[in-house]
Formats: C-alpha cells, sequence, structure tokens
C-alpha cells in the first residue's frame, strides 16, 4: 500500500540514509531536554506507547520501520527474500494489532504520534513533530492506514 505523495517521498528517500537501532533512546532524551515528564511503556494504556503523558492523554509511538512494514519507499522496511510466508503472516498480524490499539486508544480519547526509526536521520523535523504535538490538542496521527 502506497498513497504518499510524490513530494513526501522523496524527503522520506532522502532521510533514509541509514536506520536506527536505539530510536527510544534518542527520542526519550530529546524529549527530556524540551522539559517534558514523561512515563515509558505503560502497560495499562493500549498498545504499550514508548512515551506517554499520563496527564494530557498523549502517547507517541516509536516505529521500527522494519516491523511495521514502513512505506514501500523506506529503505528501512524491505521485506526479508526468504520464509515469506512467515513475514507476511507476522506483518499482517501486526498491521491488525495496530488497527485495534488504535481503536482502544481513540475510544478512550487518548492522541497519538508516529515517529518512524528512518525519520531520526532528521532529527530537526522530529523535534518539530513532537512539539507540535504535544503542543496542538486536536491533533494525533494514524498508527496505520485502514
Ligand atoms: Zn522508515
Amino acid at each position: 500500500m502506497d498513497n504518499t505523495t510524490p513530494e513526501i517521498r522523496s524527503r522520506m528517500m532522502k532521510a533514509n540514509r541509514s536506520c536506527n537501532t536505539k530510536p527510544e533512546l534518542v527520542i526519550r532524551s530529546m524529549i527530556h531536554r524540551m522539559g517534558f515528564r514523561y512515563r515509558v511503556n505503560l502497560k495499562v494504556i493500549p498498545g504499550k506507547p514508548d512515551i506517554a503523558f499520563t496527564k494530557m492523554k498523549k502517547a507517541i509511538f516509536i516505529h521500527g520501520c522494519f516491523w511495521h512494514q514502513h512505506d514501500v519507499g523506506c529503505s528501512c522496511a524491505h521485506l526479508p527474500q526468504s520464509n515469506k510466508d512467515y513475514w507476511s503472516k507476522k506483518f499482517t498480524y501486526n498491521r491488525q494489532r495496530d488497527i485495534a490499539v488504535q481503536k482502544e486508544l481513540t475510544d478512550l480519547g487518548w492522541r497519538y504520534l508516529i515517529i518512524w526509526e528512518c525519520e531520526l536521520n532528521d532529527i530537526d523535523i522530529v523535534r518539530n513533530k513532537v512539539l507540535y504535538f504535544l503542543n496542538n490538542n486536536e491533533y494525533t496521527s494514524k498508527l496505520v492506514n485502514e
């Protein structure tokens, strides 16, 4: 599935120079430096978000491009060539779980932001995204396109 515009695509391609192994740590320390307080991996919140702002009811999910099969333009998300059946089942399962989490969070009045691991190649864009998300009470992203 691919519904990004050519402009977004080319920005993504540019951002995909490398894949990050510890994106959560990078984002957490960035948010910490911004002065926000958060909780990590709270089990009581649907989807156990990587970062949760419980008073604001906002959650940030940092998605590994491979596990969540980021758009085909993302070089971190390429499909393995062996065991294709296994992987395609696994990815379908992940996607269904994301859809369920998205619905549960929305029903509970939470807003959420997805940050893809490949986006960390441009930390300024990520910082702006996070600031916009935390300062704007209407904004929410989609965990997955249904
Ligand atoms: Zn990606």
